[in-house]
């Protein structure tokens, strides 16, 4: 890490919330928080992350706890998938045409786009490019949590903005943590919708922040879940990166593609940041899901399905909680939040004794459990699970 000039950063920070709040535009206090907050930190119980060994144990499991799309590639992917196996003992095996297949989907040139193995390595590879140097990552709080770890193992300072009460993403806040940090910040994450919350910023409030934040600040938009989004005032950001922005987006084949476990993801950008962004990347995947990927961007009817049904089952589980009292955060993806009223750590395990895995904390969100939505026979056993453990007597104790 490049060394601290004499003023410390802190001490910067601190001065220009003291110089705002004389002006009566003091943010809140926590907007100044640094370094992430990490499960256990602040005295909730600790939570192991699942590990399983052999496939025996898995697949019993009622899957919830990681936004997958539980009913795998559609039959036009695995027959691509298929074709493509024989090239599994070759390194210079064709691409299947990716590349391409995705510049057509968008409407980019191939020098605007960086493949990588899931979109977790472009949000990797996009930390390492933007944040050394001491540079300043500046995002919402809570939002994709494994990001924000990145960016702490590289010793980025990251200035996380809390949500509004209504949970959305505080777009002015953001603006104003990135705004008065200028000089510093190498790197804004917006995630939209995010994770954990389900909520999305709208087209709006991205022009708003895009216009707001100088000009030369890399904005990274990660649209994970942009396929399961039905909300018309909600917009994909890839036309800021045909505008030539500075603008990253993020999406993925591990959502509604059902491409998780192949890893496939890519960036859409500006040709100079794919170019700054490249020599960081691996660049190494897998023959059998580039043809897979192919596959996936052109069956847009299976899409259509998954997402029609997702949002369908999860209106219903959402609906079904809150007969029993217990009220989720309105929700635009394949996941949704509901407040438990209680820590949801012991909650986490009791539900994996009853063989159904839901997601991990997101502090400081310590009552919210997030619950992905599943087939209708694993949201049947989640609902079961649901009134055995928050039902009984002894689980409504504090
Ligand atoms: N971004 C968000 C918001 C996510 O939720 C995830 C995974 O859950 C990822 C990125 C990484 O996905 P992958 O690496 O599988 O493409």
């Amino acid at each position: 890490m490049a060394k601290r000039s004499g003023v410390s950063r802190r001490g910067f920070v601190g001065g220009v919330a003291t110089a705002l709040g004389a002006m009566g535009l003091a943010p809140r206090a926590d907007l100044w928080a640094r370094g992430a907050r990490l499960a256990g930190s602040s005295g909730e119980p600790r939570f192991e992350p699942f590990a399983f060994g052999p496939e025996e144990d898995y697949d019993g499991y009622a899957k919830l706890a990681n936004n997958e799309n539980p009913y795998g590639p559609p039959e036009s992917v695995m027959k691509a998938m298929t074709h493509a196996m024989k090239y599994s003992n070759r390194y210079g095996y064709p691409d299947g045409g990716l590349t391409e297949e995705i510049a057509k989907h968008h409407g980019v040139k191939p020098e605007n786009i960086l493949l990588a193995a899931g979109s977790g390595e472009i949000l990797d590879v996009a930390s390492t490019t933007f944040l050394q140097d001491d540079r300043m990552l500046v995002g919402a709080d809570p939002s994709y949590n494994i990001f924000y770890s990145h960016a702490t193992a590289l010793k980025a300072d990251i200035i996380k903005v809390p949500l509004l009460p209504d949970f959305r993403q505080d777009i002015p806040g953001m603006m104003h943590a990135t705004r008065v940090n200028a000089r510093d910040v190498g790197l804004v994450y917006l995630c939209n919708p995010n994770n954990p919350t389900g909520r999305l910023i709208t087209k709006d409030e991205v022009k708003q922040f895009l216009d707001g934040v100088p000009e030369d600040v890399p904005v990274l938009i990660d649209e994970a879940y942009h396929h399961f989004v039905d909300d018309p005032s909600y917009a994909t950001s890839v036309p800021y990166v045909l505008e030539g922005r500075q603008v990253i987006v993020a999406r993925t084949f591990s959502k509604i593609a059902a491409l998780a476990g192949m890893r496939l993801g890519y960036a859409l950008a500006p040709k100079g940041l794919i170019q700054r962004m490249r020599p960081y990347s691996t660049g190494s995947i897998n023959a059998i899901v580039k043809y897979g990927g192919v596959a996936a961007l052109r069956d847009t009817e299976s899409q259509a399905w998954v997402k029609k049904t997702t949002i369908t089952l999860r209106e219903k589980t959402i609906k079904d909680l809150a007969a029993l009292g217990y009220q989720s955060i309105p929700s635009d993806t394949n996941f949704f939040m509901v407040n438990l009223k209680r820590p949801i750590v012991p909650v986490i395990d009791e539900f994996k004794k009853k063989g159904v895995l839901v997601g991990r904390p997101f502090p400081p969100l310590n009552e919210h459990l997030r619950v992905s939505i599943g087939t209708p026979e694993e949201m049947n056993r989640f609902m079961m699970a649901f009134r055995d453990i928050m039902t009984t007597k002894t689980a409504m104790r504090p």
